[in-house]
């Protein structure tokens, strides 16, 4: 096995990746919270973490899976303070909070699909596990780690020895830059809440009784309770967005290292962020980009996969349509390249010496040096079209390293098949050929482009037959 490098945010380098258990990996990933559409952005996170479950799962590891769906407890402030996002979506929609949690669920897992992003194995909603919650807080309190005030049962971050040590936060900066506002009842600034009380004078439609009365959870501790009940106390990966790293993240180390006193997470993955042109990427603005839009003005899920494969992951990626059209091109040359090769290998037109197994070998070898350097899948990605401009293998192997390497990339590149040509073109193909053949020249040209016109071109190719292929 060779040895797989990942960036840990704990350490802020790049470690060799060793998990607990031979060659099982356990890993998390914070899920969506559903009170709304997806946007682009979000889902570069997801895609950044089906790379990285690819890359595992290349590697012959066994990977086990959990994403969370936030159903309840997301504040619309990161203060614990404001409207829960869930309460606030439906009242948008005139609908119920239930309904708009499955509503947006499924159309999160119809982007993941398009994206042709790997399901987890076990999708965990926040408010099917209330009771894993509320028995994480009662160890929490027993160890003397919160505290109530009118409105919840808080955390109290100056008795976790390690607060801040994922975002290496300068937790007296923070105390001493107290301007910012913050509830006169927390003890300290980076307190959060693990129970909120219901308001007592707007009845919740999600709420549940504890024992320090009706309320809801926060929002950090469903994944603290989830991940540690499918995975483990302590397991290998956890990943998310890097705005995850000072708040969210840090917290889920405070509540399970609080209670359970081991080590929560060995492995921290983060993702960095899509931005637009204008700045920040964000759903509050109303109008905002999503999948679907960008499926209804033409590009594939596919196409905007390719786009995010240009860039590594823990580089901020800029999105723009002069951007998104350029790697839908490279995309469609791609597969044209394997359109060519299918061709090639069906009328065994070419023929290549054997230069033997070592040959694919020595890609094989590139190409996992790549992804295994931190997930570099953008050079993977150049291996790939290097190994295809290889004059000394054969079209099956090419094809054969194309499947291989895709099962990282995800562009379904195998699956490209030739459409069938209709009639109305073939029979226009014809007449440019006859035309030809009288040497109307200008008459064959013309035909072309009224093919080119009908989104068909036609080669020429150097043993005198033509191609028809569709445009991409
Ligand atoms: P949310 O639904 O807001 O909890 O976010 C879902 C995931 O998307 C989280 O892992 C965030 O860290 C991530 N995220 C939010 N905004 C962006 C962005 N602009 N680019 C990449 N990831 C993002
Ligand atoms: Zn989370």
């Amino acid at each position: 096995m060779k040895n797989l490098y990942l960036f840990n945010t704990l350490s802020r380098r790049k470690e060799k990746f060793i998990p607990l258990e031979n060659n099982k990996v356990k890993m998390y990933c914070c899920g969506p919270t559903v009170y709304n559409y997806a946007h682009i952005g979000n889902l570069r996170t997801y895609f950044f973490e089906d790379i990285l479950k690819r890359v595992l799962l290349y590697n012959s590891y066994e990977v086990f899976h959990v994403m969370n769906i936030t159903d309840v407890g997301h504040l619309v402030s990161d203060a614990d303070e404001g409207e829960d996002k869930m309460e606030k979506g439906a009242r948008r929609e005139g609908k119920t909070v239930w309904e708009i949690a499955e509503f947006y669920t499924e159309a999160f897992k119809k982007d993941l699909s398009e994206l042709n992003i790997l399901y987890p194995d076990i999708w965990c909603r926040a408010t099917e596990n209330i009771e894993e919650q509320i028995k994480l807080i009662q160890c929490l309190e027993k160890k003397g780690y919160t505290y109530i005030t009118s409105d919840g049962v808080y955390y109290d971050t100056s008795k976790f020895k390690d607060y801040g040590k994922l975002a290496l936060l300068d937790i007296e900066g923070l105390e001493e830059g107290k301007r910012i506002a913050f509830s006169e009842e927390k003890r300290n600034k980076t307190d959060f809440a693990l129970w909120k009380f219901s308001p007592k004078d707007v009845k919740r439609q999600m709420e549940w009784d504890s024992p320090w009365g009706k309320g809801f959870p926060g929002w950090h501790i469903e994944c603290s309770a989830m991940s540690m009940k499918y995975l483990g106390e302590t397991f290998d990966i956890h990943c998310g967005g890097v705005d995850h790293i000072p708040i969210h993240h840090t917290n889920e180390i405070a509540q399970s290292e609080g209670c359970t006193g081991k080590q929560f997470v060995r492995y921290w993955l983060h993702g960095e962020f899509l931005i637009e042109e204008k700045g920040k990427m964000a759903k509050s603005a109303g109008e905002f980009l999503r999948l679907p839009v960008l499926i209804e003005k033409g590009y594939s899920g596919l196409d905007y996969r390719y786009f995010m494969l240009m860039t590594h992951y823990r580089k901020k990626l800029k999105f723009s349509y002069v951007a998104l059209d350029s790697a839908k091109k490279g995309f469609n040359n791609l597969k044209n390249e394997i359109l060519e090769l299918k061709d090639v290998i069906k009328k065994k037109e070419v023929q290549v010496p054997d230069y033997g197994d070592e040959k694919m070998s020595l890609w094989r070898e590139r190409f996992i040096e790549s992804i295994n350097d931190d997930l570099n899948v953008t050079e993977g990605l150049g291996i790939l079209w290097d190994m295809l401009k290889d004059g000394k293998l054969k079209p099956e192997e090419k094809l054969s390293l194309v499947d291989d390497f895709d099962r990282v990339l995800g562009l379904k590149l195998i699956e490209v098949e030739e459409e069938k040509i209709p009639k109305e073109i073939l029979d226009l193909v014809e007449k440019r050929r006859i035309a030809k053949l009288n040497k109307q020249w200008e008459e064959a040209d013309k035909i072309r482009d009224e093919i080119k016109a009908k989104g068909y071109e036609v080669l020429d190719l150097k043993n005198g037959t033509t191609k028809v292929r569709k445009i991409i």
